[in-house]
């Protein structure tokens, strides 16, 4: 408890002093872009000149892809929130992450029947599911398939006299069959800027940002990693309060949607 609340004061300083830093930089950033692409359009940079240019635009590309990563970060509790529902978000966000991940790996979405609704932003939603997908992708060596599951999750409280079982959380599950995680990297994962990938390759923001999203939520994120088996990432959202508990049976149409 007392951990987990230093935990989330740390990440919050950190995400404030980061997303300054980022503003700045993105300041810096957007005129050599700008000068860069305008100098290999004109014709006044020969050959070889132009194959630095287009390292230099590639990496200011990558330095904008970090910053959006540190800005997402840094910008706690200023998203806009809507009920929805959980199956159809997801169908969304992995229509979009879909773009982004090599077509060697597939996305096998398991919905169970009926799922509470949950209050959250799509885009943070949408970035969790990328971030995720990404790293199971990669750990994967870029082939595979990764199982996304979606189901209700029963709190079980036992009373004096009964048993109540209430949906609490709805439950996301990444799974994939990837290299899994040593103890050493999996107590570091949540640490902004740690990655064990090449540099160059990794940022290190992935899960740290995923982190903050879910904790945005008030939801609960663990992972299960076993070296050479694979990893699960669960996250626990809660569900919406006003919700009924139930949906409509129509709904039960949405499961199964395959990215
Ligand atoms: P990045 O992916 O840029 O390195 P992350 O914060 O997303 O940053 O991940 C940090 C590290 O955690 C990765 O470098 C990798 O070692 C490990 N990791 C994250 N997800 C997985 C996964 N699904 N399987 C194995 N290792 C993972």
């Amino acid at each position: 408890e007392e951990n987990a609340e230093r935990h989330r004061q740390k990440m919050e300083s950190l995400g404030r002093m980061m997303g300054g830093v980022a503003h700045e930089i993105n300041n810096m950033l957007q005129p050599i872009g700008v000068l860069a692409e305008e100098l290999i359009i004109s014709n006044l940079v020969r050959e070889a000149g132009r194959q630095h240019l287009d390292v230099m635009l590639e990496c200011t590309e990558k330095t904008k892809e970090i910053i959006a990563g540190l800005l997402a970060f840094s910008r706690p509790g200023v998203r806009e929130v809507e009920v929805v529902e959980p199956a159809e978000v997801l169908a969304d966000s992995l229509r979009l992450a879909r773009q982004a991940i090599p077509v060697n790996v597939f996305v096998r979405t398991e919905v169970a029947g009926v799922v509470p609704r949950i209050a959250v932003n799509r885009t943070a939603f949408s970035q969790i599911i990328l971030n995720l997908l990404t790293n199971a992708a990669a750990a994967m060596g870029y082939r595979g398939s990764v199982r996304v599951t979606l189901n209700e999750h029963l709190v079980v409280e036992s009373g004096h006299a009964r048993i109540v079982r209430r949906p609490r959380y709805v439950r996301l599950r990444v799974i994939d069959t990837g290299c899994g995680m040593n103890r050493e990297t999996l107590d570091r994962v949540f640490e902004p800027f740690f990655t064990t990938k090449p540099i160059g390759q990794g940022t290190g923001l992935g899960l740290p940002v995923v982190y903050g999203l879910v904790q945005e939520m008030r939801g609960i994120i663990t992972l299960l990693s076993e070296p050479g088996q694979g990893t699960t990432v669960t996250i626990l959202i809660p569900v919406h309060e006003d919700a009924p508990d139930r949906v409509g049976a129509d709904r039960t149409a949405l499961a199964g949607v395959t990215a």
